[in-house]
Order: structure tokens, then sequence, then C-alpha cells
């Protein structure tokens, strides 16, 4: 790996971050805050929350096998895929390598920061080959995107090969598992200790089932999360996020039953879904969704709008062609889906 100073934008590197009041005042045993001009009445909401969401991270750090010091939490996974493009890329001059096709944000976000996006074809079974990603990298190649399970595909990334560009690669990989909670690979989350220029993406909006609450998270060495720290919003996680958070870690066999529901219901699904007359692959995953290619997949999907029910329409996204995302539901609304397939005609 490159010195984290030559990957990181002097502008970024000599911030001085915003100090809020209650990063200076760290003890315990005050009662009486008059530091942050917050409004005495309407707790609990009067107060900031905690900025850096110490007791959150606290109760996630053993159930993820990582430090506290190792967790960034963000506003989403989202906000860490911007980060890693305000920390890293200087606009209008680095730029990122990514596969494709993967999930939409890396190139919004590398847009929005005005970083060239790089897009690296998979091969036709919809797997990383770490040459020709790393043919794509300079010496401006600031980060890299690997996402495992690979949304819309499903499919894991080959091990060998994504150990290929960690070992390859002298800047930032970035490998987004927000579906690894469905999957049976060993997470690379695990391996921080190995790999000093690896930043981990997960998400509460997938297996733990709160899209809503808006909170991501982001798994590196402390220098990186502590670059993290320094350019995120002072307060990027709200209280009641943070609480909601807490009260779902309580009970992670809630969880564990939901994925496991959803691996039997997924099989079930798939099995069917090749069945139809119209249907010409399912392909294999790893999430909580599936790829399949059918004939004629506009005329399906708008069939299936009509009816009220909405899947990914990803025909036109490069190497799948005439494919659909199909997301798990519960068991009701597979059945509505299949029942309505069973129905269509051309
Ligand atoms: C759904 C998804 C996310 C989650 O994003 P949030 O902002 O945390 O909701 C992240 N990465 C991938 C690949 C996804 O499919």
């Amino acid at each position: 790996m490159r010195p984290l100073q030559e990957l990181v934008r002097p502008n970024v590197w000599n911030l001085q971050p915003y100090s809020s009041a209650r990063d200076e005042y760290k003890g315990m045993e005050a009662s009486v805050f008059l530091d942050a001009n917050e409004n005495p009445y309407n707790a609990p909401f009067n107060r900031y929350p905690d900025p850096l969401q110490e007791e959150l991270k606290r109760v996630l750090a053993p159930i993820k096998r990582v430090s506290p010091e190792q967790i960034f939490l963000g506003n989403g996974s989202d906000e860490a895929i911007d980060l890693v493009f305000r920390v890293f890329c200087r606009p209008g001059v680095d730029n990122v390598v990514a596969i494709a096709p993967t999930y939409g944000m890396y190139k919004v976000c590398a847009d929005v920061n005005d970083v060239d996006y790089r897009p690296v074809l998979l091969d036709d079974a919809f797997q990383l080959q770490a040459d020709r990603l790393l043919a794509a990298t300079d010496e401006r190649t600031k980060a890299v995107f690997l996402c495992s399970p690979n949304n819309p595909t499903g499919n894991s990334l080959r091990r060998d090969e994504i150990l290929r560009v960690l070992r390859g690669f002298d800047g930032i990989v970035v490998i987004d598992e927000a579906y690894a909670d469905f999957s049976c690979e060993q997470p690379f989350r695990e391996e921080l200790a190995s790999w000093p220029n690896l930043i981990v993406l997960n998400t509460f909006s997938k297996a733990w089932g709160c899209a809503a609450l808006r909170l991501g998270m982001a798994f590196a060495s402390e220098e990186i999360i502590a670059l993290f720290n320094k350019v995120k919003y002072p307060y990027n996680v709200n209280t009641l996020t943070q609480r909601q958070a807490l009260e779902l870690l309580k009970k992670p066999y809630t969880m564990d039953k939901w994925v496991a529901d959803l691996k039997t219901e997924r099989f079930n699904v798939m099995r069917s879904f090749a069945d139809l007359p119209f249907c010409e692959r399912v392909f294999p995953t790893d999430a909580n969704f599936f790829l399949a290619r059918v004939k004629g997949a506009d005329a399906v999907y708008d069939y299936l709008v009509r009816l009220g029910i909405i899947v990914r329409n990803r025909s036109r996204v490069e190497l799948c062609g005439d494919c659909l995302r199909i997301t798990i539901g519960t068991p009701q609304e597979n059945c509505k889906l299949l029942g309505a397939l069973r129905q269509f005609r051309n």
C-alpha cells in the first residue's frame, strides 16, 4: 500500500475538523448541559446525538468481530461510499476503477465528486478478472470498488480473484458486503488486520430489515476510520436511529431467523421461476434476490406492474440483457408473483 498520506487529498489530511460542544466535553459525571444551545425542554429529542455513536459501536464490535475504532457509522452505506471519494479523490484529477455491472451509487458519487469512473466488465459468468481490473488502474487510481455478493447479479466474487486485487493494488480497495449475511462465504470484514488498504461496507438496510433507519457501516483500519470521522457531518446518525439499532442488536436471533427463512424461500422461488415457460436462465445467487433472464423482459415487467407487482428491470444493464432482478419477499408475496407469472401470455 502507498503511504496513507499519499492517498488522502491534501486538504483532508490537513483539515482541522469541526469540534462540537459534545466533542469537547467527554466526562461522565456532568448533569447540567448548557454548552450546546439546546432547548432544555422536549427530552430526549432536545439533545444532540452522540457524534461518534460510541454505545452503538461498542455493541456492534463483537457482533462484527472488529474493534469499535475500526467502525464508521453513516446515513446509509451511501454516506460511506461518498466519503471514499471526498477523503481520497481529488476532483478532476484522480480516478476509481470498479467492476461492471454493479451497484449504481459508486458511479453517481464519482460523478458528483467529479472523479473519473472506470468500469471493468465482469466475465460472462459475472466473475471478477483481477488482471483486467488491475490493468485499468494507473498512478491516479485512488480506489477500486468491488461488491460481493454483487448487485444486480447476486453472485459472490471469487475469493482468489479478490485476493489478487488486494495484493496487486496499492490504493484503497472497497469491498461492499451489503448482502454478506445471506452468503456462506467468509466475509472480508474479518480480515482487516491483513489489509491496511481495505474498506468493507455493511448495512442495516438488508438482512437487518432497517432500510428506513438509514444506517450504514464501514470497517477499516483505525487510521482510515479517523479520516472518515474528520470529514463526516458532526451529527450524521440521529438519536432515533441509534436507539432503534441498539434495540435490534439485543435480538440478533431475529435477524438470523429472517435470513434463514429468506434463504429457504429463495430456493423455492428460484426453482418455480425456472419452470416458467418464458424463463431462459436463473442465475446463482448469494443474496436476498436473484437475477433471471426471460424472453421479453420489458413485456414481463410491464405485465407485473399492471398487476401492482414491482420487480427491477435490469435489461438495459451491460451483460444483463432481458434480465429481471427479483427480491425475495414473504411467502405470500412470492406466491402472488409466481401466480401472476404463470398466467402471463406473450
Ligand atoms: C442496498 C445496497 C446497499 C445499501 O445502501 P444503504 O445506503 O445502506 O441503504 C449498499 N450496497 C449495495 C451493493 C446495495 O445493494
